[in-house]
């Protein structure tokens, strides 16, 4: 009979998996709230100390740059390559109706900004190494499975290591492996639809303006960056996928100034072809007992929208409140109540806006008749509607917290309160 083994000692209040920028940005927080973490990569440190660019262009809110500031990682991007997205225009095929979003409509000077992904990754990076004393930062080490008992959670790596803490963090992208060990299931949508992306240079200034052009059969979005050129976003069918990123360069380049009609002058690729297979996913839950996912691993969002690293902020700005009050309190850190709040609150914000845009992705990609004429009257009704589009402007602002369909509501009158039967009557039911 073999001796049972004795579990490791806990050497971190936090083990966080996945050293993406929501997991980095994670064990900022952590760190700033007093709690030591160590964060399990499996790619080597060295690829996240310089990250190769990846055709990412990420458009952040108002309140993701604030949660950025206050981790000293906003000061940390290049600020030649932060872009102020100040307008954006919706086109629907050929109609001649423009739905415009400014963020003056919210009482700012712009939307938000575009930050290159690699850039905002080195950030975080380079904020976890400056927050040595509470930061472990471990490359090459793929985890591989996930256990929990009343003490604490532990994790296996690939080469055999144990490690053990009070709580495990899944932030290790959407298609997240230890939410799958955690028992967690999610709902995927396969959109069956490819991005590709790649920086243009172009000929005429952009304004600072962003376009979202759904096009019969496809949907060209053109993002405002740095200098005179734009990130275009070409989502295609995924099997012309392959023929799009296999053109010479120049062909590719005319294709898109084609599909654009021409808006920007003339184009020129300013960088190289990545493509996403797109694929949302919303996990079952956001925690199990000493585990809590963050990032993608919690809600990955289709592009379209611009939500989902937003969402991974402020996801990460909950955990971090409800994780430092836990610690100041002296309380399990992987006890249920703040896990739990946290998933409430991550739930009540995006659930709504996840919804709402696979909606539009498949409403705006449909080119049956009925569908193209809905989304003609959904874009003109719109623009004769200043609180829908004001409604939808907080939204892309990232100002409001509210579902979109709250914001357009007037306020309702407080609800009376719950009798004490009713309580009594659920508490019966729950237990
Ligand atoms: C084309 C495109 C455009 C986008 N535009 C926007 C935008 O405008 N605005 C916006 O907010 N968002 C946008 N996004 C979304 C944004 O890029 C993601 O939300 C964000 O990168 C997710 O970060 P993450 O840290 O959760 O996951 P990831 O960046 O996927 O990082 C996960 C990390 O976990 C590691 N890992 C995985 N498995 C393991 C394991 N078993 N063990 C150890 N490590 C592991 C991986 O190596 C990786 O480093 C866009 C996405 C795409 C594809």
């Amino acid at each position: 009979m073999t001796e049972p083994t004795t579990p490791p000692v806990p050497t971190t209040d936090v083990l966080i998996v996945g050293a993406g920028p929501a997991g980095l940005a994670l064990a900022c927080a952590l760190a700033d709230a007093g709690l030591r973490c160590q964060v399990l990569e499996q790619a080597p440190l060295a690829a996240l100390e310089a990250p190769a660019e990846d055709g990412r262009d990420i458009a952040l809110t108002h309140r993701a740059r604030r949660i950025l500031t206050r981790l000293g990682l906003w000061e940390r991007l290049p600020t030649d390559e932060i872009a102020p997205l100040k307008t954006a225009q919706v086109t629907n095929g050929d109609s001649p109706f423009v739905l415009p979003f400014s963020g003056r409509a919210d009482g700012h000077a712009q939307l938000g900004w575009l930050v290159p992904n690699h850039r905002i990754r080195q950030a975080c990076y380079a904020g976890a190494v400056a927050r040595t004393a509470a930061v472990t930062l471990t490359g090459d080490a793929q985890v591989t499975a996930l256990s929990h008992d009343a003490q604490g959670a532990q994790v296996t790596l690939a080469d055999g290591r144990v490690l053990r803490a009070p709580l495990v963090v899944a932030a290790d992208s959407r298609f997240s492996t230890l939410r799958r060990l955690a028992g967690i299931g999610a709902r995927m949508l396969d959109f069956g639809r490819t991005a590709i992306v790649c920086r243009m240079q172009h000929s005429l200034p952009h304004d600072g303006t962003a376009h979202e052009c759904f096009l019969h059969g496809h949907t060209l979005a053109m993002l405002p960056m740095a200098g005179q050129q734009s990130s275009a976003v070409w989502t295609v069918t995924s099997d012309g996928a392959a023929e799009l990123m296999a053109l010479p360069e120049a062909d590719f380049a005319a294709r898109v100034d084609e599909a654009f009609g021409h808006r920007l002058g003339t184009l020129s690729p300013a960088g190289e072809r990545h493509s996403y297979p797109l694929v949302a996913v919303y996990a079952e839950r956001f925690f199990a007992p000493r585990f809590v996912l963050v990032g993608d691993a919690a809600v990955g969002m289709h592009p379209v929208t611009a939500h989902g690293y937003n969402f991974g902020l402020y996801g990460v700005e909950v955990l971090a409140r409800e994780l430092a009050q836990a610690h100041a309190e002296g309380r399990d850190l992987g006890a249920t109540p703040p896990l739990a709040r946290y998933a409430e609150e991550h739930r009540r914000v995006t659930l709504p806006i996840y919804l709402g845009t696979n909606t539009v992705v498949k409403l705006f990609t449909n080119d049956s008749r009925p569908a193209k004429l809905a989304r003609e009257a959904i874009v003109r009704a719109t623009n004769w509607l200043p609180p829908v589009q004001r409604a939808i402007t907080r939204q892309l602002t990232g100002d409001t917290t509210q579902p979109l369909w709250q914001a357009l509501l007037p306020p309702l009158p407080p609800l009376p309160p719950v009798p004490g039967w009713a309580t009594r009557w659920a508490t019966r039911r729950s237990a």
